[in-house]
């Protein structure tokens, strides 16, 4: 595909798409681009995800580049002053004013890379996701392969014990005793709470 960025200016891209599908390689594969360029670039990541290493984003297959844990929003403006480039991974476990943010700073001249999960364990649209996507100027929706059948997978299964986790179940749960399967909308199953409950009961 190609594509010719604006001449002058800011801008904001999302990359999005289920578990294991690629998006903070590809974060990191457009920053990386980006120093190459002899832009100054900066990743930041929501404090709440150091399942890896609390200052690497770090992609499932090994790949990592330096991020900056931020807490909030408020702290990622501030910190992202005088950045050409500014990267946002997991942003949809950020607050709701991360969308306004992300418009500052691209109409203040960034080139603004958010990559996030689309939808929640539910395919549930999720946080600030629905808004990015409709403010950016380019968008990406990546595909995993699914666990199960191997097509092309565009939701995230969650799972306890083996079995799809109750729907009532809280949308953030980092470090939990859960798992995490890529699904194609087929092999993606609901979970409904009385099918999860009725499930363990029989168990
Ligand atoms: P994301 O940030 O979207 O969760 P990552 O960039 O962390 O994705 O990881 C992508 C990498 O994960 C792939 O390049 C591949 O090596 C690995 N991987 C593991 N399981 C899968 C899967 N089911 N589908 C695609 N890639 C997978
Ligand atoms: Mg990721
Ligand atoms: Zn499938």
């Amino acid at each position: 595909m190609i594509r010719i960025p604006p001449q002058r200016g800011g801008w904001l891209e999302v990359i999005c798409g289920p578990m294991f599908s690629g998006k903070s390689e590809e974060m990191i594969r457009r920053l990386r681009r980006a120093e190459i360029a002899g832009q100054r670039v900066v990743i930041f990541k929501p404090r709440i995800d150091d399942r890896f290493d609390a200052a690497d984003v770090v992609s499932h297959a090994g790949a990592r580049m330096r991020a900056v844990p931020v807490s909030s929003v408020a702290e990622l403006v501030a910190r992202a002053q005088g950045f050409e480039v500014v990267g946002i991974d997991e942003v949809q476990f950020f607050e709701h004013p991360v969308v306004s943010a992300s418009l500052e700073l691209a109409e203040g001249g960034a080139r603004v890379v958010a990559a996030g999960l689309d939808q929640d364990f539910r395919r549930l649209p999720f946080g600030p996701i629905p808004e990015l996507l409709s403010h950016a100027e380019f968008v990406d929706k990546l595909q995993a392969v699914c666990h199960r059948c191997g097509g092309p997978a565009t939701t995230t299964q969650r799972l306890v014990a083996g079995k799809p986790a109750p729907y009532s179940g809280e949308t953030v749960l980092v470090g939990a005793a859960e798992q995490y399967e890529a699904r194609c909308r087929d092999c993606h199953e609901p979970g409904t709470d009385a099918a999860a409950l009725g499930a363990s009961a029989a168990a």
